[in-house]
C-alpha cells in the first residue's frame, strides 16, 4: 500500500460504515464482515467507503467493475507524488494552480476523476471511454456530486488516438495535461482471463464481477500501454511543450510491467517511474510512469525504499537521482557552515557556468544549494578544452534545443546529525536527461567536499 493510504494502518469497521450507510447494513454478516463472492455486497461496501471517507455519493453497477478503494486510492496517491516532485522549493504544494488530468478508460464509476477532485481541489479532469453505459453513468455521477465544471466526460472511440482530448475542450489547445492515467483491460481474450484465474495459486477471495470490455483489450495490457508509449512519442515529437506530462498507467501482471519497462529503455526513456501496489495478502498491482522533458523525480519517488519493493521490482527501477555523498565527523560544521563552505568552493570554482543559489528548505529552519548549469557537464575537460578553443556560438534555436537537453540541474543538503557530530551531503539531481553525467557530478562533489568535511 502506499505510505499516505489510510487504509494501510486502519482497516474499515464494517459495523460502523453499515451505521453510517444503511445499504450496507443488509449484508453485513455475524462476524461483522461481508461475504466477499457476492457482487452486490463488495457494490454496498464500495459504496459506503466512498461515502464516508471522500463524501462521493455513487451507486454502484453490480454487474460491472467494481472499484476496490484501497487500489485506486494508491494510484492516485503516487499520482500526487509524481506531480509534488516538481514543486520542491516552490513552498512545497501550490494547491491554487489548475491541475489538468486525463483518466482514459474512466469505467462506469469515473473513480479516478472522483477521488482525485475530492483529495485536490485544483485537479481537474477529463474522462474518456469507449463503452456507451461507462460514459453515460459516469456523466450522472459526476453530476451527482456537482463536479461537472471540473470533470468532463467524453466518448471516445478505439481508434482515436488515446491523447487527443484538449483540457477544456478545444478552445484551450495551448493547454497541456499535466499527468494521464489508466486502468487498461488486463487481459487479451477470454481465454487469457480464465488462464490467469487457474494459475492463482490459491482461489480468488473475492469475486470480480466486471463486463468483457472492462478486463479485454485486443493484445491485453502490454499492447495498451505500448501503443500509449507509442502516441506519446508521436505527440513529443510535433510538440515539445507536452514534455512535462507524465504517461501513467496501472498493470495487472508483473510480466507486463517488465515488458514496458524494457520498451521504455529501448527508446532511450530514462525519466520513468514504478511502483508495486500491494493489498492484503493477495492483490499485487502495478503502476508505471514517463515522461519526455529532462525534470527529475526526488530520488524517494524515483527509487522508494518504503515501501520495500520486491526483487522483480527493484530490478526494473530507473536510474537514481540522489546520492549521498560523504558523511564523517564534522567538527565545526554545524547548522549551515558546511552548506556554506560547499556554496563558495562550487562559487570559485564553476561560478561562471553554474547558476548558484541558497534557497530556505521548505517546512524546514535550514538551507540547501539549488545550482543550475546550461552547458551540462562543465566540470568535464572535454567542455573545458572546448571553452579554451573558443567554438563558435550556434544559432539561437539549436542552442535552446541543446539546453533542454544537456542542461543539468541539481541540489544539495547537508544534514548534521548533534548526536553522532556526522554530517552527510546529499545531492538531488533535478534536471538533465543523461544519468552518467549526474553520476560524474558527484564523483566531482565527492573530490571537492571530502576536504571539506575533514578541515
Ligand atoms: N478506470 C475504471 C475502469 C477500468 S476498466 C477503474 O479503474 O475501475 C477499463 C475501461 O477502459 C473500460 O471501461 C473500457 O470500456 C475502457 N476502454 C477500453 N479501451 C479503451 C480506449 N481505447 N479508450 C478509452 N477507454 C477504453
Amino acid at each position: 500500500m502506499h505510505l499516505r493510504n489510510p487504509y494501510t494502518q486502519n482497516p474499515p469497521d464494517f459495523r460502523a460504515l453499515a451505521e453510517s450507510y444503511v445499504k450496507l447494513a443488509k449484508f453485513l454478516q455475524d462476524d461483522a464482515t461481508i461475504d466477499f463472492t457476492d457482487a452486490e455486497a463488495i457494490c454496498a461496501l464500495t459504496e459506503a467507503l466512498l461515502h464516508k471517507d471522500f463524501d462521493i455519493d455513487i451507486e454502484l453497477l453490480p454487474d460491472r467493475l467494481c472499484p476496490r478503494v484501497a487500489n485506486r486510492l494508491n494510484y492516485i496517491l503516487w499520482m500526487q507524488d509524481l506531480l509534488d516532485s516538481d514543486s520542491y522549493g516552490v513552498n512545497t504544494i501550490n494547491h491554487s494552480t489548475p491541475i489538468w488530468g486525463l483518466d482514459i478508460g474512466t469505467g462506469t464509476s469515473c473513480i479516478y476523476p472522483l477521488l482525485g477532485c475530492r483529495l485536490r481541489r485544483n485537479w481537474n479532469f477529463i474522462a474518456t471511454d469507449i463503452d456507451d453505459l461507462a460514459v453515460s453513468t459516469a456523466a450522472t455521477v459526476v453530476s451527482r456530486n456537482k463536479l461537472t465544471d471540473r470533470i468532463f466526460v467524453v466518448k471516445t472511440a478505439p481508434v482515436d488516438s488515446l491523447f487527443t482530448h484538449y483540457p477544456c475542450g478545444e478552445s484551450h489547445m495551448n493547454e497541456y495535461f499535466h499527468f494521464t492515467m489508466c486502468n487498461p483491460p488486463f487481459y487479451s481474450s477470454a481465454a487469457d482471463y480464465n488462464a490467469s484465474q487457474t494459475l492463482k495459486v490459491t482461489p480468488a477471495h473475492s469475486f470480480t464481477a466486471a463486463a468483457p470490455e472492462e478486463m479485454i483489450t485486443p493484445g491485453g495490457e502490454v499492447a495498451f500501454v505500448k501503443r500509449m508509449i507509442n502516441e506519446s512519442i508521436e505527440r513529443f515529437r510535433n510538440d515539445a511543450n507536452t514534455g512535462n506530462t507524465w504517461y501513467t498507467s496501472m498493470l495487472g501482471k508483473l510480466d507486463s510491467l517488465k515488458v514496458v519497462v524494457s520498451k521504455l529503455r529501448k527508446h532511450g526513456i530514462f525519466n520513468y517511474a514504478i511502483a508495486e501496489f500491494i493489498q492484503g495478502q493477495f492483490t499485487r498491482r502495478w503502476a508505471v510512469a514517463w515522461r519526455f522533458g529532462a525534470r527529475r523525480l526526488l530520488p524517494e519517488i524515483a527509487r522508494p525504499v518504503e515501501p520495500v519493493l520486491s526483487a522483480a521490482v527493484r530490478g526494473l527501477l530507473p536510474p537514481a537521482t540522489g546520492c549521498v555523498l560523504s558523511s564523517g565527523h564534522a567538527e565545526g560544521t554545524k547548522d549551515n557552515h558546511l552548506l556554506d563552505k560547499v556554496l563558495s568552493t562550487l562559487k570559485n570554482d564553476f561560478g561562471e557556468f553554474i547558476h548558484l543559489e541558497k534557497l530556505p528548505q521548505p517546512n524546514a529552519d535550514k538551507y540547501y544549494i539549488t545550482g543550475y548549469s546550461r552547458e551540462g557537464n562543465v566540470w568535464s575537460r572535454k567542455f573545458r578544452r572546448n571553452k579554451r578553443r573558443k567554438i563558435e556560438d550556434v544559432d539561437h534555436v539549436e542552442r535552446s534545443r541543446m539546453h533542454e537537453t544537456i542542461g543539468f540541474g541539481f541540489r544539495i543538503f547537508v544534514d548534521y546529525s548533534v548526536k553522532t557530530e556526522i554530517c552527510k551531503c546529499i545531492i538531488h539531481w533535478s534536471y538533465g536527461s543523461d544519468p552518467i553525467v549526474f553520476e560524474s557530478f558527484c564523483g566531482m562533489l565527492k573530490d571537492r567536499i571530502q576536504p571539506l568535511v575533514s578541515s
